[in-house]
């Protein structure tokens, strides 16, 4: 068990990596990006780093009452927010290591690309996610088959151990919830470690 914090519920240890799923930037130079700042995924384990403007925090990301870590959401992005897009490209990623949990998805100290997704049709964009999954040493997978892949690589979060409510499959929160991943999550009400994933 990890301690949490004084009121906190301790988490128990997790013995497999989680798996969550999120968006990124494809970039001009065809690589992958988070969404809205600078921040490069490439091939193997990407470990968080504190953003934060000022004096930030000794702890290493993901920190309490910061917003740093790698940030995923509990449930495979809506084709509607992404396929159609110029940019926007959904996958699922294992994340290990300090994990804190929100509502609506969770922010990790370290983590790796799983698969990416395909939208369903043919194109320009898929050959680049196809291209760009390749680099990077991941299936490319049509997005209906994103889950039960992602699920070979390790387990979902437990139901009940996220704070209520649990994310939403409806598109009209993606945004949203894009929007607070990148800048404002709030502090989580629970901490959780889990083991490496070799
Ligand atoms: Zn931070």
């Amino acid at each position: 068990m990890t301690a949490g914090r004084p009121g906190e519920t301790p988490a128990p240890d997790l013995v497999q990596p989680v798996i969550g799923y999120r968006l990124w930037r494809l970039g001009q130079d065809d690589a992958l990006y988070s969404p809205y700042v600078e921040e490069r995924w490439a091939r193997g384990v990407h470990t968080a780093t504190c953003r934060a403007e000022g004096a930030g925090h000794d702890e290493p990301a993901p920190a309490h009452d910061c917003s740093c870590g790698l940030h995923a959401w509990y449930e495979p992005c809506p084709t509607l927010s992404w396929a159609a897009t110029r940019h926007l490209v959904a996958g699922a990623v294992a994340l290990w290591g300090d994990i804190e949990l929100h509502p609506f998805g969770m922010r990790a100290e370290r983590g790796m690309v799983l698969a990416l997704a395909l939208p369903p049709w043919s194109g320009t964009k898929p050959r680049r996610i196809a291209e760009l999954a390749a680099m990077l040493d991941v299936e490319a997978v049509p997005a209906r088959r994103l889950e039960a892949v992602a699920l070979e690589h390790g387990a979902p979060i437990p139901p009940g151990l996220a704070p209520a409510p649990r994310a939403s499959r409806a598109a009209y929160a993606v945004e949203q919830r894009l929007a607070d991943a990148e800048s404002a999550w709030r502090p989580s009400s629970l901490v959780s470690r889990t083991r490496s994933p070799d």
